[in-house]
C-alpha cells in the first residue's frame, strides 16, 4: 500500500504495514497484532512521541546496560518487526547480547526471528533453549542458560506480566519498554520505559555519553512512571479541541 508521507497517521500506518509483512512471514502472531492495538491506543494518548518521562528512563537504562556484567535484550515477533534494525545497531555498538524469546512458543518462529537477525548481520541467541525461568510453565519459561537465564539485566520490550514477574523473582534487573504505564510488566520494571519500542531503541542509539552518564543514581522509577500516568490523565482532561497529532 502506498502511504503518502504527509498523511497524518503516516508513522502509525507504516508500523501496521511492517507488522502485517512480518505476520505474512510467520514472525508476528495474530495475538501480536492485537497487542499492538493496545499499544497504539496508549501511544495516541501520549501524542505519538517520546516524552520527558520516556527519555529520563531511556538515559538511565542506557547507563545501566553499560554498567551491567551480562545484559540481554529479549526479542519477540513484534519487537523484531518494529525495532530489529535499531536493536542490531545498539547491540553491536555496546556488545549487548540479544535473545529471541516468545510468548506463544514454536521452534519455527524462533528460527524465523533468529534468521531475520542473521539477515541483518547479527547472530542472536534463542535456538538452544536449555534452561527454564522458574515459576513459569515449560514453554513460556524456555530460555538459554548463556543468555536470559544467566543475565544480570534483561530488557523486555512488549513483555507479558507473568514473565516479567518471574524474571524479577530470579533477581534480575528489569528494563521494560511498554506504552502502557499501567500494565503489569510496567509495574515490575526496575526501569520502566513508557515509549514505543522503535522510538525507544532509536533514542538509545542517539544518546551520547554526556547525556546519560550520571543519570542512573538520581533516577527514581516510581516517580517517573507516575509522571507518565499523570501526563496521560492531564492530556485527556485538558483536551477540549482536537488534539495536535
Ligand atoms: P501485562 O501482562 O504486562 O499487563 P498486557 O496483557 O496488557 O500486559 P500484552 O498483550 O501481553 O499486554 O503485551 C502487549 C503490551 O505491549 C501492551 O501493554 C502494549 O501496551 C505494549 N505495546 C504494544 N505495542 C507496543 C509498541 N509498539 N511499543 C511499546 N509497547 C507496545
Amino acid at each position: 500500500m502506498e502511504i503518502p508521507k504527509n498523511h497524518p497517521r503516516y508513522g502509525s500506518l507504516k508500523k501496521r504495514e511492517a507488522l502485517l509483512n512480518f505476520y505474512d512471514k510467520g514472525v508476528v502472531t495474530v495475538s501480536g497484532l492485537i497487542s499492538h492495538g493496545r499499544g497504539e491506543a496508549f501511544d495516541y494518548l501520549m501524542g505519538e512521541r517520546s516524552q520527558a518521562f520516556s527519555l529520563n528512563a531511556e538515559k538511565a537504562a542506557l547507563e545501566k546496560l553499560l554498567k551491567s556484567e551480562r545484559a540481554v535484550i529479549s526479542v519477540n515477533g513484534n519487537v523484531a518487526a518494529l525495532a530489529g534494525e535499531e536493536i542490531v545497531k545498539l547491540a553491536r555498538r555496546y556488545g549487548i547480547l540479544v535473545e529471541a524469546n516468545i510468548f506463544y512458543w514454536s521452534r519455527e518462529r524462533i528460527e524465523k526471528i533468529v534468521s531475520y537477525f542473521r539477515d541483518l548481520g547479527m547472530e542472536i541467541l534463542g535456538l538452544n533453549q536449555d534452561a527454564n525461568i522458574p515459576g513459569l510453565e515449560s514453554n513460556r519459561g524456555r530460555c538459554e542458560s548463556r543468555g536470559i537465564f544467566s543475565a544480570d539485566t534483561v530488557v523486555i520490550p512488549l513483555e507479558d506480566g507473568d514473565r516479567a514477574e518471574a524474571l524479577k523473582k530470579m533477581g534480575k534487573f528489569i528494563i521494560t519498554i511498554d506504552l502502557n504505564p499501567l500494565s503489569r510488566t510496567s509495574r515490575f520494571g526496575d526501569i520502566t520505559i513508557v515509549d514505543d519500542v522503535e522510538r525507544a531503541f532509536k533514542n538509545l542509539n542517539n544518546l551520547r555519553e554526556p547525556e546519560y552518564a550520571g543519570t542512573l543514581n538520581a533516577y527514581e522509577n516510581g516517580k517517573n512512571t507516575e509522571m507518565a500516568i499523570r501526563f496521560i490523565g492531564e492530556r485527556m482532561s485538558s483536551i477540549t479541541n482536537w488534539p495536535d497529532l
